[in-house]
């Protein structure tokens, strides 16, 4: 750039200042430097801005009042992909520039930038889209600096297009000059494309030979209303497609997919469409419409057009609006709402490749809408549910995973790797803890081989070793014999619910002491036996077990977890002694059970709180089998209806070096109860008022035992609201501080984050 007369520093005016601006966090490839360069220019600003391997750096010059006004916009008006996790200024001495500029980018800047999560096509690529006008017109793969695919897409880092997916595919010269142009927004977008450069769609039959078709998007929809299931390539997978208003073709789905009663979630046009289903608050009205655009578990109203088997005997329904733009033009073609479940068998996950679509999808699709950008990284679609005045994450995957959760501490690198149900890892690297999309059940070998994939994903893209491998003690979970073979890395095993303690500390940056009220369905105790309704005081360097329910039996472990009738007969016999008379044992052959109760063979021991859900729901008239992990606690909560009623019999004794919260007297209450013949509702609520008076008692005698008062929830049995949304008035109102997760799920998705800093903390 040439000097003129005006840029000799003689002639400036005394009040200029020149300063120079780092940000860091996710602060590349999401437009952050033509945001910079049109706030400068705003201004009146003069100067540079780059980016560099700390992160991007900015130079300012002008007058002081011009200088604070930027800083501030640059907070306030960030990009909506960006994140700023810091941003430090300091002067310098003044320069001699006329115009802002973007410099060109220095080699090898990726080291501290963040990498971005997939987001959901924003409104300017929406309205390109839909106007004929445009050269994108109707375009399936349209996005922009501020939209579009990111983590499911890279390879590797540094974040540009030769490492990503987007590499096949050389940019058209329009697409080639929006992406030098700092004043486009599609400047420097990696995944640019356009009908003439891009990706393509295609249609597939059940063999995968290819259909010739003009527009395979307008026929798939034909296809889905005649009641078909498509399989349909989108951002981090596979979804198999069907009209959810269609109870057979739903019917068909579940019997092809092995998923007999498991809630599927659906897609529908609008925030409008989905008001006609669901009621919905102002915080899931923002999250449907947010870029992260997860399912979000809402209450169903009654009389509507969508299937029964979509979420049968439940009174929720998971929904969430179109978030790609080939979604959007499903629904320019006139979609019905669409049942979008993950393609796969259940519980297996998420398909991603063609032709492990068109091999593993075998019997189930009818029909496969693909295309030719191929997904790197699987990831699911985020589930999350409204409870207490703010949304939880019942799963977190697209759209949130790789953003890191900010963490106090500093020090060792730390790869934890979860627990065996809907694993997730996490790499903990300096004060970032980078939380894994929803990698699944691993005791399915897909689940298993995403598992490993996702561990060197994650070292290569977040370039970093472990120092220490945190796993948890059970030993058959997969994830822990993985974390022993790795032979030259020192391992460290993490009681399953100090994790969880220490994963809602970790969220809300706590540190010190806290009563952590863990209540789930199963982790390996320190003695062995199998532990889920704990109250435990700690913090990272170390717990107590300070109480936890009386122990009780579980003949035959897995095979009671998925009958809870088991559950229920061994329950009763512990707590009687001898099977009372009660309806629902009737054509049951209980005899095994109580021997082996009684006999004390094959069975385990549980303190866990989900167990005794399981065995009260099941007495009380509740499901006797289940079809998916909680269903027998979720039906039976969904019987509650009013809190106003009271507590079963319940005691709480010291046996054995710590506080037990007894079962049997419990047993007998409900038993008692049942005789008398209380209605379903009645015993449901009754139980759960039993669970809070129960827990409100256990931590006030913590809080006189130890002086703690602040609380952490954790475990998944907490994702019952009817449990949730009473618990938490009641502790604020007996003067507790209490802390629940919102950023990480409160389930097992959440355990690895805690691991992490237990690890870091006991490796220091
Ligand atoms: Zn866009
Ligand atoms: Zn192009
Ligand atoms: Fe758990």
């Amino acid at each position: 750039m040439a000097e003129t007369a005006a840029e000799i520093l003689t002639n400036t005016p005394s009040d200029l200042i020149r300063k120079q601006i780092r940000i860091n966090g996710i602060v590349q490839g999401v437009g952050f430097r033509p945001f910079i360069y049109n706030l400068a220019n705003r201004y009146h600003l003069t100067g540079t801005v780059i980016n560099s391997a700390d992160g991007v750096i900015i130079e300012v010059q002008g007058r002081e009042s011009a200088m604070d006004k930027f800083s501030n916009s640059i907070q306030d008006e960030a990009p909506p992909i960006s994140m700023i996790s810091s941003m430090n200024s300091f002067e310098i001495p003044l320069k001699r520039n006329t115009a802002f500029s973007i410099l060109q980018s220095q080699k090898n800047v990726s080291v501290n930038t963040l990498i971005s999560p997939d987001i959901a096509v924003c409104p300017d690529c929406i309205s390109e889209c839909f106007d004929p006008k445009d050269r994108r017109y109707l375009y399936p793969f349209i996005n922009c600096t501020n939209c579009g695919p990111r983590y499911t897409i890279i390879e590797n880092i540094p974040y540009d297009r030769p490492y990503t997916s987007m590499r096949h595919f050389d940019l058209c010269p329009d697409c080639q000059k929006e992406y030098n142009d700092p004043n486009n927004r599609r400047f420097h977008a990696q995944p640019n494309a356009c009908p003439e450069c891009g990706p393509k769609v295609q249609l597939h039959d059940a063999k995968g030979s290819i259909l010739t078709l003009k527009n395979p998007i307008k026929e798939t929809i034909e296809l889905i209303k005649k009641g078909k299931i498509v399989a349909i390539k989108g951002l981090g997978g596979y979804h198999l497609a069907v009209d959810a208003t269609n109870e057979h073709a739903v019917m068909e789905l579940r019997k092809r997919k092995l998923r007999e009663e498991k809630p599927l979630a659906i897609m529908v046009r609008s925030l409008e469409m989905a008001n006609k289903f669901c009621f919905i608050n102002q915080e899931e009205s923002e999250a449907l419409n947010s870029i992260h655009s997860p399912i979000v578990v809402l209450k169903k109203r009654g009389g509507i057009s969508i299937a029964e088997d979509v979420a049968p005997r439940n009174d929720r329904l998971g929904i969430m609006l179109p978030y790609t733009p080939l979604h959007h033009i499903l629904f320019y073609y006139d979609a019905p709402p669409l049942v979008m479940t993950s393609a796969n068998l259940s519980e297996e996950p998420i398909c991603i490749d063609n032709w492990e679509a068109f091999s593993r999808l075998e019997g189930i699709a009818d029909f496969y809408l693909t295309h030719n950008r191929d997904i790197y990284l699987r990831s699911d679609d985020s589930v999350l549910i409204h409870l207490d005045k703010s949304l939880h994450h019942i799963r977190r995957s697209r759209g949130y995973a790789p953003r890191p959760i900010f963490v106090k501490s500093k020090g060792p690198t730390v790869l934890a790797v979860g627990g065996e149900l809907k694993n997730t890892i996490c790499l903990l690297k300096n004060n970032q803890a980078f939380l894994s999309q929803h990698i699944g059940d691993l005791e399915n070998i897909e689940a298993y081989s995403f598992f490993t994939d996702t561990i060197n994903h994650f070292q290569r893209i977040f370039e970093s070793e472990p120092e220490i491998i945190a796993h948890d003690l059970h030993p058959e979970y997969l994830s822990t014999k993985w974390a022993k073979k790795q032979l030259d890395i020192p391992t460290l095993g993490i009681q399953h619910h100090h994790a969880h303690l220490a994963s809602c500390m970790a969220e809300h940056k706590l540190e010190e002491p806290v009563i952590g009220i863990i209540m789930d369905g199963t982790g390996y105790g320190t003695d062995g036996s199998i532990w889920g309704g704990e109250i435990l005081t700690g913090d990272f360097s170390g717990f107590h077990r300070f109480a936890g329910f009386e122990p009780m039996p579980l003949p035959g472990g897995d095979a009671a977890i998925k009958a809870p009738w088991r559950t229920a007969v061994a329950y009763l016999q512990k707590s009687f002694g001898e099977l009372p008379d009660l309806s629902f044992l009737k054509n049951l052959s209980t005899s095994p059970i109580v021997e082996m109760v009684e006999k004390n063979v094959n069975c385990f021991q549980t303190s866990s709180c989900g167990r005794l859900f399981d065995a009260v729901a099941a007495m009380c008239g509740g499901l006797q089998t289940i079809r998916y992990e909680g269903q027998a606690a979720i039906e039976f909560m969904q019987k509650a209806d009013s809190l106003n009623v009271h507590a079963f019999e319940h005691r709480i004794e010291f046996r054995d070096d710590r506080w037990q919260m007894l079962v049997s007297p419990i047993i007998h209450s409900v038993v008692k109860a049942i005789q008398n013949g209380e209605s379903i509702q009645k015993l449901s609520s009754r139980f759960h008022k039993t669970l809070i008076d129960l827990f409100i008692e256990i931590v006030n005698i913590a809080k006189t035992e130890t002086g703690l008062s602040k609380v952490v929830i954790s475990g998944g049995v907490f994702q019952n609201h009817v449990l949730f949304e009473a618990i938490i008035p009641k502790l604020r109102a007996n003067g507790f501080e209490v802390f629940t997760q919102r950023q990480v799920p409160m389930n097992d998705g959440g355990i690895s984050l805690g691991q992490a800093l237990i690890a870091r903390q006991q490796y220091n």
